[in-house]
């Protein structure tokens, strides 16, 4: 794609690097056929190709965001299938990043939008604010049929739809050293992050017990915290480079006291964001080595597992485990063979669904701020997985199992969790007893 950006435009290095991302489209169209917006809206402009197309409309023209281009934008999962099917590898991650960013700067949202923006941003990276906001959904949730039908308040009841029906008792949110089993042969980070850690604690859990019983030493590092995927994804810079930065800090004193082999994610979303720690701060002469350090030894569990080398084979068990594959593992870390294959040598009969490289409308916080596409994509996808005639769900990725899991009846559970019970850990509560 030819581009006419000036020479004084270029002098910003983000400017300069979209740039090149542009000019490496060739217009051919091949990611339309994946995109599921596209699929399900049919315009082009809620296509990857129709996207880069307002982009560079708007960076070149050194504009300011108009409503159209934020609609357009907004309705993006940020799913990267598009990158997955590209032939010329265009690099669709830092062009919306870019974005998102340049939108969040110059355009001003409607008043309930903002405010909406605001919230979850204050909220869902701090695990102390977001268990009292659960709380306080719980006493709303009855309210939530009302809430749908009040214009403009569509989206808290989307936010109620996904709340837990319980909400846990508190699990791995403080840091900690949990030794090996024997003799150590390696040390780890497992990443606590905001949101599982409060929602789901029982995921980490079993990522502990498994990575502890063969020889690795896990640590919970003290400092660190949400990845800022969350806030990333909204365009607010500061707010995720500040959570890049006192991650790195966190990992770097981890790596300096006692070494790390590797920095494990057990929720794909985030994983994805540490490994572009290094590109988010390439520009920050203090951090840009660092970060990219940090970003080299990231790892999402299942890969990290799968080249331990750990899981011995195990006699099939008769259940049949319908394996969804996150975005962010699939195409945003291509991480696409180990979790099944961990899970088949696991005994497990491993089934896949028809359109797998297709988002669930999870993606971070796009099912409360784009509610209506998220449950159409929901919807979509419970049928698929539930056409495999599986007996349980697994994923990678924890708003994957909330989305899913709120709909489908099948039991929803994280990929590790039935790792950790096929090689001695408890049974997870939601395959009964
Ligand atoms: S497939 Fe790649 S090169 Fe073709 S239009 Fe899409 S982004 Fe551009
Ligand atoms: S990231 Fe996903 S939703 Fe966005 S343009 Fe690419 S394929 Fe479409």
């Amino acid at each position: 794609m030819q581009t006419n950006f000036t020479l004084a435009q270029l002098a910003d290095p983000d400017i300069a690097n979209s740039e090149k991302i542009l000019r490496s489209c060739v217009h051919c169209g091949f990611c339309t056929a994946t995109c599921p917006t596209y699929v399900l809206l049919g315009d082009e402009l809620d296509s990857p190709r129709g996207r880069i197309y307002l982009i560079k409309d708007m960076l070149e023209g050194g504009k300011a965001a108009t409503a159209e281009v934020a609609l357009h934008i907004d309705r993006c999962l940020s799913c990267l299938a598009c990158m997955t099917t590209c032939p010329s590898g265009v690099d669709y991650m830092h062009l919306v990043d870019h974005a998102r960013a340049h939108i969040h700067e110059t355009y001003r949202r409607p008043a309930l939008d903002r405010l909406t923006r605001a919230g979850v941003a204050a909220v869902l990276p701090y695990p102390a604010r977001f268990r009292a906001a659960l709380l306080g959904a719980f006493f709303a949730r009855p309210f939530r049929g009302l809430f749908s039908f009040i214009p403009g308040l569509s989206r808290l009841a989307a936010m109620l739809d996904l709340m837990p029906p319980k909400i846990r008792t508190r699990g791995l949110e403080r840091p900690a050293v949990f030794p090996a089993d024997g003799e150590r042969r390696v040390r780890v980070a497992l990443l606590r992050g905001c949101v599982q850690s409060v929602l789901d604690p029982r995921i980490n859990e079993a990522a502990v017990r498994l990575l502890t019983r063969n020889g690795v030493e896990v640590v919970l590092a003290e400092g660190e915290g949400c990845c800022g995927a969350l806030v990333h994804h909204m365009g607010r810079t500061d707010a995720s480079l500040y959570a890049a930065r006192r991650n790195v800090d966190a990992w770097i004193r981890e790596i300096e006291r006692d070494g790390l082999d590797a920095i494990l994610v057990t929720t794909s979303g985030c994983g994805t964001t540490l490994k572009d720690y290094g590109f988010m701060l390439r520009n920050d002469a203090a951090y840009a080595e660092k970060a990219a350090r940090v970003s080299a030894l990231a790892k999402d569990v299942s890969e990290y597992l799968e080249a331990l080398d750990v899981c011995p084979p195990l006699p099939p068990s008769n259940l049949k485990v319908a394996y969804h594959a996150a975005c962010s593992l699939q195409h945003g870390q291509q991480v696409t063979t180990a979790p099944k294959a961990l899970l088949a040598r696991a005994g497990f009969e491993v089934r896949e669904p028809a359109e797998a490289h297709l988002c669930c409308g999870s993606a971070g916080t796009y099912n409360m701020l784009q509610p209506d596409i998220s449950r159409r994509l929901r919807d979509r996808k419970v049928a698929n997985l539930t056409a495999t005639g599986a007996d349980v769900v697994a994923a990678g990725n924890l708003g994957c199992l909330v989305q899913i899991g709120g709909r489908i009846d099948l039991p929803v559970v994280h990929t590790i969790q039935l790792l950790d019970w096929a090689y001695g850990g408890p049974r997870p509560d939601e395959l009964g007893g």
